[in-house]
C-alpha cells in the first residue's frame, strides 16, 4: 500500500478550479518528482494534502482519509512540508523555531545540526538574521523536528546561490539514502530531480498526465509538458 495516495483529486480556488483529477502516489521510502510547467497544480496539490484547500476525490495517507482531518493533524500523522517560500518565525531564534516544530522521534536538535552545521552554528541568532539559503535551511530543520514519515519539498532550492542550492539536494541525497524518508519533491532543476528520484509525476492543467520511473521519462514527455 502507498503511503500517499491521490486519486481524482479536484480543488478550487473559490469559482476557479485548479485541480481536475491529479493520481499521484508515494511509498514508503520513496522519492516522488511532482513536475509540470508555472500554474498547472503543482502547489495547490501539495495544499490538497496537507488541507490548506478543500478537495475532492480520494486523498489518504497512510490508510487515513485526509479529508476529515484539520492541517495539524495531517502533519500530526506523519507529511512534514517544506512551504514554498520557506516561511520560519522571523523573531524567533534558530533554535526556538526548531523547537516549536519539534514532534518525539529520530529528529533533535543535535540531528539537525549534524545535518546543517550552520544552523548549529548560529542556534541563538533570530532567523530574520540569516541568509536566504540558512533560512530554507531552517525551514527544512522544522520539517524534520516534527519527525515526518514523509517530507514535502515545494520549490526548496528557488532563488538560491548554486553554492547552496548543491548543498541543499546533497542533503535530499543523504535524506534518501541514510533514512530511507518518503519524499515528494517539487522544482526547476529536471537534471537534480533525475538524480534523486525513483518516480515522476507530470501535472498539466491541474491534471495528471504522465507517471512512471524516473529512466523512463523521456524528452517527449519533458518536451510538451514540462517545456524543456
Ligand atoms: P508554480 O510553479 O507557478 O507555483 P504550480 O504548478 O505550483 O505553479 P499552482 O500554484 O498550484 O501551480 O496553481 C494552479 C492554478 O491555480 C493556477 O492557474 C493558478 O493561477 C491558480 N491559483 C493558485 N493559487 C491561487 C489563489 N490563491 N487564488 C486563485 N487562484 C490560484
Amino acid at each position: 500500500m502507498s503511503l500517499l495516495q491521490l486519486s481524482g483529486v479536484t480543488a478550487s480556488y473559490g469559482a476557479s478550479q485548479a485541480l481536475f483529477g491529479v493520481d499521484l502516489e508515494v511509498g514508503e521510502g520513496e522519492v516522488v518528482a511532482l513536475m509540470g510547467r508555472n500554474g498547472m497544480g503543482k502547489t495547490t496539490s501539495v495544499k490538497a494534502i496537507c488541507r490548506m484547500i478543500g478537495a475532492g476525490g480520494t486523498l489518504t495517507f497512510d490508510g487515513h482519509d485526509l479529508h476529515s482531518l484539520p492541517s495539524h493533524k495531517v502533519a500530526g500523522l506523519g507529511v512534514g512540508l517544506v512551504p514554498e517560500g520557506r516561511r520560519c518565525f522571523r523573531d524567533l531564534t534558530v533554535r526556538e523555531n526548531l523547537l516549536s516544530a519539534a514532534r518525539p522521534g529520530d529528529w533533535t536538535l543535535g540531528s539537525v545540526a549534524e545535518m546543517f552545521p550552520r544552523l548549529g552554528e548560529r542556534s541563538g541568532q533570530r532567523a530574520a538574521s540569516l541568509s536566504g539559503g540558512e533560512q530554507q535551511m531552517l525551514a527544512i530543520g522544522r520539517a524534520l523536528m516534527t519527525n515526518p514519515r514523509l517530507l514535502i519539498l515545494d520549490e526548496a532550492t528557488e532563488g538560491l546561490a548554486p553554492l547552496i542550492r548543491a548543498e541543499i539536494w546533497e542533503v535530499v541525497a543523504r535524506l534518501k539514502r541514510d533514512t530511507g524518508l518518503a519524499i515528494l519533491v517539487i522544482d526547476k532543476s529536471i537534471s537534480e530531480l533525475r538524480r534523486v528520484s525513483d518516480r515522476a509525476v507530470v501535472l498539466e492543467r491541474g491534471r495528471t498526465v504522465w507517471s512512471g520511473a524516473m529512466e523512463a521519462l523521456g524528452s517527449e514527455v519533458l518536451e510538451r509538458y514540462v517545456g524543456v
